[in-house]
């Protein structure tokens, strides 16, 4: 069975720890109909409309 060579330092695994915390900037795009910034994939809040029609209704206060 394999063993380790050295202990791992202190740094080293914290480092590897704050590795698989970055942040990761989330994905988004723009309505085609009022250009609003929306997630992929998904209904557009402003307007309602997705794959170019009307989903929803949207209510307007
Ligand atoms: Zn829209």
């Amino acid at each position: 069975m394999a063993v380790p060579y050295g202990r791992k330092s202190r740094t080293k695994s914290r480092t590897q720890r704050a590795a698989n915390m970055r942040y990761t900037p989330k994905a988004y795009t723009h309505c085609s109909k009022c250009g609003e910034a929306k997630a992929p994939h998904h209904i557009c809040g402003s307007c309602g409309h997705y794959a170019g029609r009307q989903v929803i209704q949207v209510v307007e206060e």
